[in-house]
């Protein structure tokens, strides 16, 4: 195989660019890792981590351009697979071959500036923090994040603008402009302490791929308006109110939305106003899409999860994005001292909020021995139900909360999420049904209120099926091999797929993530499947010509 070694010198200093083995789902690319020095193994703190970072100069981009340069060289003696990329005849002379490389230079170009935007986004230039990324709904660091966007769109070709509500929009009209839009996006804002690639993965491979196009001279033949859209919220954590940005291209903000403040009591209004967009609430509905102008909307987003590195595929298909209900259970016994109360007398809420968590845990894990297809469960699949069911506690408190008190009160939470809407109503139910009886024996009072509920989405079949091929053309083309079946998952944490879902028909490819690590700087995404998932886009995009 091959194993190859290139120096690029960089400010008087040497960096090494490491070979990838010619492998199955392995690309031959230069570890950028090493030429940026800051993709360190997950044993480095965050904070060490980044405080090696730096802005990119314009000697690493150049280290950059070589790798693609190098990356072309190697495809000489790989040429047969890559001619395939662009359906190009299989090489018989050299001067033919030579005349592809040619038409490869672009796309080499364009993914490597690819992973240039990715780190760029990544960079404390665009944070809002000292040493740790974090960009919340139009902050300074989400402000100047839309900037570089808009920039590189402009760059790749788009047309630009950024709507009321700080989303902001490339669009290339293609052959008639009359026609049903592909809206392609995710978002650009970050949780606190974030990873690099929630969202921006989404964004830059949808970049990447029409700035191939546009290299090629492309872009102007698709047969329908192609637009991408950076959402300026889709996380939430500064008005604890998710999908801003996605929400109101899919017209489903209420204007009520704008008076949200945040804990210093500045209004989602305040923030738009100061940004210098003019949002009232008529303007709130010009940012609205018609769903007559929209074809559908497709988004590629990081797993958040391990069954991809598991299964060893770079992609995956959503299937759909798991409904969701958050329950608050509160258990009330009596109060006492620790010492006095005989075992016998204790009405002690917590052995019984004990229960109440271990039968949770039980019947999420197998809902089929608590569920039967009599009575409330007629409709449900248990298999479905089974495959896609995941309960998490994640917040207990007591009342005094102190060692020597038997507690008054137990308070804890459960999220709830499933696919099949009707088996989370069936597991609802059951579970209250048993831990009011588990209440009753223990002779401690119990309320069970919903606190929230979404339903699930499912993502649309011919959009799936399209992005399946994709996401199997994609990892052939890299790889030279035909591939096993691209995997078919849900999504358990909801994306801006969740809003757009009542605009139009939506669908989703994953991306793989090291150990399914999300919302943190330990986030990782190997390069490869960066490229991969930048191909599978432009596969995508390549029916649409
Ligand atoms: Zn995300």
């Amino acid at each position: 195989m091959l194993a190859w070694l290139i120096f690029v010198a960089e400010e008087g200093n040497l960096h090494s660019c490491t070979e990838l083995p010619l492998q199955r789902n392995h690309l031959p690319i230069c570890q950028f890792n090493d030429v940026r020095g800051r993709w360190d193994p997950p044993t480095h703190t965050s904070t060490s981590h980044l405080t090696s970072t730096k802005a990119i100069t314009i000697h690493e981009g150049l280290a950059w351009l070589l790798c693609s340069l190098w990356l072309l060289v190697l495809e000489a003696v790989h040429c047969h697979c890559h001619c395939q990329w662009l359906s190009l005849p299989e090489v018989p002379s050299p001067s033919l071959y030579f005349t592809s490389l040619l038409f490869r230079l672009p796309f080499c170009f364009a993914l490597s500036f690819s992973l240039l935007f990715q780190l760029q986004l990544s960079l404390p230039p665009v944070s809002d923090a000292d040493g740790y990324l974090e960009r919340t709904f139009l902050s300074p660091a989400s402000v100047k994040a839309g900037n570089l966007i808009r920039q590189w769109m402009e760059e790749a070709g788009l047309r630009t603008w950024i709507d009321y509500m700080g989303n902001v929009h490339g669009r290339v009209e293609g052959r008639n402009e009359s026609a049903e839009a592909l809206l392609i996006g995710s978002h650009l804002d970050t949780v606190v302490d974030a990873g690099i690639f929630d969202g921006s993965l989404g964004i830059i491979s949808a970049l990447a791929a029409l700035k191939v196009l546009n290299s090629n001279g492309k872009l102007q033949a698709v047969r329908r308006p192609i637009e991408v859209i950076a959402f300026s919220d889709e996380e939430g954590v500064r008005f604890q109110s998710t999908f801003l940005g996605s929400a109101a291209v899919a017209g489903i903000l209420p204007a009520s939305a704008l008076h949200i403040s945040d804990k210093s009591g500045v209004t989602v209004e305040d923030v738009l106003k100061d940004s210098s967009l003019d949002i009232t609430e008529e303007n709130l509905l010009k940012v609205k899409y018609e769903p007559r102008s929209v074809w559908g909307y497709v988004e590629v987003h990081i797993e958040q999860g391990p069954v991809l590195e598991h299964t060893g595929f770079p992609l995956a298909v959503v299937k759909g994005i798991a409904g969701q209900t958050r329950l608050k259970v509160t258990v009330r016994g009596s109060q006492g001292h620790a010492g006095t109360v005989p075992m016998s007398m204790r009405q002690d809420p917590m052995p019984a909020a004990a229960e109440g968590i271990v039968l949770l845990e039980s019947l999420c894990k197998c809902p089929e021995e608590f569920l039967s297809y009599d009575g409330h469960c007629k409709s449900i699949s248990l298999k479905s139900l089974s495959s896609s069911l995941v309960c998490t506690v994640g917040e207990i408190t007591t009342w005094p909360s102190a060692s020597n008190v038997i507690p008054g009160q137990v308070t804890f939470t459960i999220d709830l999420r499933t696919i099949d809407d009707m088996g989370r109503e069936a597991v609802i139910y059951e579970f209250s049904n048993r831990m009011h009886q588990i209440c009753d024996q223990r002779s401690v009072s119990c309320t069970i209120e919903r606190k929230h509920d979404a339903n699930a989405v499912l993502c649309d079949t011919e959009l799936s099926m399209r992005l399946k091929s994709a996401a199997y053309s994609a990892v052939t083309r890299l790889t030279g091999e035909i591939q096993d079946e691209v995997p078919v998952l849900m999504s358990g944490a909801g994306h801006d797929a969740m809003a757009m879902s009542h605009l139009t028909k939506v669908g989703m490819l994953f991306v793989r993530c090291r150990g399914g690590v999300s919302h943190s700087p330990e986030e990782n995404v190997l390069d490869e499947d960066v490229w991969t998932s930048g191909l599978a886009v432009l596969s995508f995009i390549e029916t649409q010509l």
